[in-house]
């Protein structure tokens, strides 16, 4: 119902006429009075037009009187106390002029609207006790729910002799269907009659959610108006959604006429919070059962409620646990080496067993594999991408062709189904199918001329003709029950369960893999370095003998050739040894301590030889150099290298100079080697620490390893290094560990 709307519409047509307004309807039926009151001054500003009929006092007269002057100071102050304690109002006997009735006030918008009902027949307690006795022994006496549904037939009957009791249930889309029956000998039966979902439209069904009985009492009332029509507090006319004398939608009467109901009486059964269906009786003349009546069918209705839902939950509890059972065998057989399709397809117990009747697909990246009565492979694939552009996880339909007009060739064998995502993708699916169910189907009159327009009236009138009208149904498969949504549910937690746990297991085993060949390739490579180095020793000795031995008697092209090969062999001296290093860096453990810095640093300054080897360099290191923690061999080679660079790349400088320092930045000592050497690009300071990259001109030696043992040592440290460098300025490698 929108918000916006304000009063009961001059016209209901075929666009509105699910938003008919049922509660701003602002007439009352004829059997009471309604009036309205406001809160602050107790002064009566709206009453139903029928006040002289009932009270002996015209409307006009009471309007704008004070509450207390019509009910009398008792029943005023039983009123007030529960509005001022909170303590929500109770039905209240009293006496107006010589006639009886029941007042029962509530709460709407910003009114206390009070509703007058005679008091009608009286039930003495005793027996009352005994109806409600009945009720319950009647009622649990029943294990399954269709008799269930007789007894409650049966009982209303008996307690509020209706002419006609139904028990009329909803499925899924809001149709109804007459379960159970208990009339008047006379009449025609309706027993298994469907009725359309528009013949209780949404507005109604919330109203019995939230309202539970409502009363008829003749439809053949002249509606009473509710004067004035406007409230004065909210300028609308007053919202009697929970006045038990609220009038009746015109369609609505026009539909018990055309039944030629004379009187109703409805109570809405609720299951787990949901409309489940309604006791609807009917009455071939005008009756009115009073308020004390209309509780005892609402105890009715809830002790009937109750137990459809412990039948309901019973079923639900065997089932699930039946297909729990299944469930765990099926899972069982579904082996680690296998693919999930081929573990489905080999299962002793097929998945589709876990529903009855009908095939079922498993469709897996695009393979599709088909169990029992299932359309085509190729029709299943194009149902799959339908389902696949649902964003529903669990898909399920008794009526698939009314979703996916493709489904009717196929209805056969698939009228139903019930689908779900299997994992993150969105082309993973497990598919039950349930075949047509060939039946034929009795409306309660042509469903399909639910409403029409009539002129005259000059709004929606519904059906005529109530006259049994049978179909066949078409395209239509079995319900899918609760226990099959949730055993599926259940079913998808355990596929993905069982998709997650052999993807860890594969990642694992590519893991392993992944270690085990970095393992030889690192064996491998240290090997080969290994070996290549007595045959490079050979060359080199043999080139050093025919040098020195035999060079009076070589041309001088021979010698510089063994000059060349001389320089090579050195050459591949040099990238054996740093080869051979990264391997040991790879594959090593850390065996970290603490250790001075500054001590290092001394040791590798002598072990370069520098004031021989570098003597124009100026090199300062920090007095204040922090303790390192780490691996002090990696870390020595790390700084060897580092150093080494500076004193290569600087070398050709006019005054060379090298800082060695360090700073602390995050809690971090980080350490720092500058130099004003020739520098690095700026598009190569990544490119550096990879291996074999090298950037310097020809004349500079070296075999590009140097920065990627470097940064392999760091990785290994879970540090870092980066470079800041400007080409012919110099550069400066910063790193932590
Ligand atoms: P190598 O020095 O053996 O060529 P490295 O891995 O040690 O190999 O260094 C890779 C490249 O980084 C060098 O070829 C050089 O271009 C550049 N580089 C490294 N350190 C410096 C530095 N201190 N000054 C200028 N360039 C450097």
């Amino acid at each position: 119902m929108s918000s916006e709307q304000l009063s009961y519409p001059e016209k209901i047509d075929i666009r509105n006429c699910e938003k008919e307004p049922i509660h701003l309807i602002g007439k009352a039926q004829a059997h009471g009075v309604i009036l309205a009151v406001d809160p602050k001054t107790f002064k009566i500003i709206q009453a139903s037009e029928n006040t002289l009929k009932f009270f002996g006092i015209s409307h006009k007269v009471l309007l704008n009187d004070g509450l207390e002057s019509l009910i009398g100071k008792a029943a005023f102050e039983k009123i007030t106390t529960a509005i001022d304690q909170k303590t929500g109002f109770k039905a209240e006997e009293l006496k107006i002029g010589n006639k009886h009735f029941i007042v029962l006030p509530h709460f709407s918008e910003d009114h206390l609207i009070l509703d007058f009902e005679v008091l009608g027949e009286y039930w003495e307690p005793m027996f009352l006790q005994q109806q409600l006795t009945n009720i319950i022994n009647g009622l649990d006496s029943n294990e399954t729910i269709p008799n269930l549904c007789n007894t409650a037939a049966k009982l209303m009957k008996s307690i509020f002799g209706y002419d006609r009791v139904m028990v009329y249930r909803f499925d899924e889309e809001w149709n109804g269907e007459v379960v159970a029956e208990e009339k008047e000998e006379h009449l025609e039966s309706w027993l298994d009659l469907h009725y359309p979902a528009s013949d209780i439209p949404s507005q109604s069904r919330n109203l019995f959610l939230k309202h539970k009985v409502r009363i008829i009492s003749d439809v053949n009332y002249e509606p009473v108006p509710i004067s004035p029509y406007l409230s004065q507090i909210t300028k609308k006319p007053l919202d009697l959604s929970k006045s038990t004398l609220r009038g009746v939608s015109p369609i609505h009467i026009e539909y018990l006429q055309n039944m030629k109901v004379g009187a109703s009486l409805t109570a809405a059964i609720i299951v787990h919070g949901k409309l489940w269906g309604l006791i609807a009786c009917h009455h071939y003349s005008a009756k009115f059962i009073n308020y004390f009546q209309r509780e005892t069918c609402k105890f009715l209705a809830q002790v009937f409620s109750n137990n459809i839902a412990s039948i309901q939950t019973g079923i639900f509890n065997k089932k699930f646990s039946e297909n729990s059972e299944l469930r765990a065998k099926i899972l069982a057989d579904l082996k680690i080496e296998n693919t999930l399709g081929e573990g489905l397809e080999n299962a002793k117990i097929p998945f589709i067993s876990l529903m009855e009747n009908g095939g079922g697909a498993v469709v897996l990246d695009d393979e599709i594999k088909l169990f029992g009565k299932t359309p085509t492979e190729a029709e299943v694939k194009d149902l799959s991408d339908f389902l696949a552009e649902n964003e529903e996880i669990i898909f399920y339909t008794k009526h698939l062709k009314n979703h996916f007009s493709a489904a009717e060739n196929y209805k056969k064998s698939a009228s139903g189904i019930l689908s779900f995502k299997l994992g993150r993708a969105n082309n993973n699916f497990i598919i039950w199918f349930r075949p047509e169910v060939a039946e034929t189907v009795s409306w309660g009159g042509n469903p399909n001329k639910k409403l029409t327009y009539n002129e005259e009236k000059q709004r929606l009138s519904p059906r005529k003709s109530f006259e049994k009208w049978t179909e066949k149904l078409d395209g239509i498969s079995n319900s899918w029950q609760d226990y099959d949504i949730e055993t599926a549910k259940a079913f998808r937690e355990n596929l993905n369960q069982c998709i997650l746990k052999k993807q860890k297991e594969e990642i694992s085993r590519l893991n392993q893999n992944l270690q085990e060949a970095n393992k030889d390739l690192e064996l491998f490579s240290y090997g080969i370095s290994h070996d290549l180095r007595s045959p490079l020793r050979g060359i080199n000795g043999y080139a050093q003998i025919l040098k020195e031995d035999f060079s009076e008697n070589l041309p001088a092209e021979a010698l510089e050739t063994i000059d060349t090969i001389l320089k090579s062999s050195n050459r591949m001296e040099g990238i054996i040894d740093d080869i051979l290093s990264f391997s040991k860096i790879t594959g090593g453990e850390l065996q970290k301590k603490n250790f001075s810095t500054k001590k290092l640093l001394q040791e590798l300054l002598v072990s370069f030889n520098i004031k021989t080897n570098y003597p124009n360099f100026n090199i300062e290191i920090a007095e204040n150099l922090p303790d390192t923690y780490g691996d002090r061999p990696m870390i020595s080679q790390l700084w060897s290298n580092l150093l080494g660079n500076a004193l290569k790349y600087t070398q050709q400088a006019p005054y060379p100079q090298i800082e060695i320092g360090s700073f602390s930045r995050e809690n971090k000592n980080v350490f720092y080697i500058k130099d004003n050497g020739i520098g690095i690009a700026e598009h190569q300071k990544d490119q550096i620490f990879k291996m074999f990259s090298r950037f310097a001109k020809k004349d500079f030696k070296g075999t590009g390893i140097g920065l990627a043992i470097v940064a392999r040592i760091l990785e290994k440290h879970n540090g870092k290094i980066w470079v800041e460098s400007e080409p012919e300025k110099g550069s400066t490698f910063f790193f932590h560990l």
